[in-house]
């Protein structure tokens, strides 16, 4: 479902932030992208959802290849893609439902189907009784699972997410990750980079580490294998 192929990404500084990756990943699968600072994950994650465009290579998803999308085409691609950040990116001003809808009524989406498919998600994320909240009413934790609402209610194919338990406490972290492994179990890939060790050691997935831009290793149920 996801492929890349030679993909190399030089930012106009000059830094090579992807030199090479060639990976390919199923449908259903749920990836791990590990490494230390600076490596690269972000530039990988980034040319997924063409937040960033590769300089060369080529980037299939779902038949579509990114590094040749059109920019105008870009809103559609991203329907069929979730992402989630580290630092939420929630509309502060929209309540936790809207937040939620604002990914649906961009689909123009009958309004009937737009509520029961934001409750429906608020739900699997525990939140339904605080969708007339706002970001700033909430946890941390509690943002990052509105966030993992909106990334889901357009039911992609694909969740990405950079760093998704970056700015959580331990516990917060393990049931955020909780409802992405809900998630995949469900059906929809997932691929993930995170510094959280625990997590990766103890909820076994697949393991994708980048240094200097490469991946010098790739196993299935790895082991995080840094210092933290
Ligand atoms: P990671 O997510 O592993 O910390 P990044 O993908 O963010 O790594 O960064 C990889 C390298 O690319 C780093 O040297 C970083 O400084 C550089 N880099 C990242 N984004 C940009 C950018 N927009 N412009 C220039 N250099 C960048």
């Amino acid at each position: 479902m996801i492929e890349m192929k030679d993909v190399f990404k030089k930012y106009p500084n000059g830094v090579v932030a992807a030199n090479g990756i060639d990976v390919s990943i199923k449908a259903g699968e749920f990836v791990y992208v590990v490494g230390p600072s600076g490596a690269g994950k972000s530039t990988f994650i980034k040319m997924m959802y063409r937040e960033e465009k590769p300089s060369s290579g080529t980037i299939m998803i779902n038949g579509i290849n990114l590094a040749k999308l059109k920019t105008s085409k870009v809103p559609l691609l991203r329907r069929n893609i979730g992402v989630v950040f580290q630092d939420f990116k929630l509309l502060p001003t929209l309540t936790v439902y809207e937040n939620v809808a604002f990914a649906l009524e961009v689909t123009e989406e009958q309004p009937k189907y737009i509520k029961k498919q934001v409750m429906e998600t608020l739900d699997l994320v525990n939140l339904k009784h605080k969708a007339r909240m706002l970001p700033t009413e909430l946890s941390g934790g509690e943002q990052q699972r509105v966030s993992i609402a909106r990334s889901i209610v357009n039911s992609p194919k694909v969740v990405i997410a950079d760093e998704p338990t970056g700015n959580l406490d331990p516990e917060t972290s393990w049931e955020i990750m909780n409802i992405f492994d809900e998630i995949n179990t469900r059906g929809t890939t997932v691929l993930m980079a995170t510094h959280n060790k625990d997590i990766v050691n103890k909820i076994k997935h697949r393991v994708i580490a980048i240094e200097g831009g490469r991946i010098v290793r790739d196993e299935q149920r790895g082991e995080y294998g840094y210092e933290s």
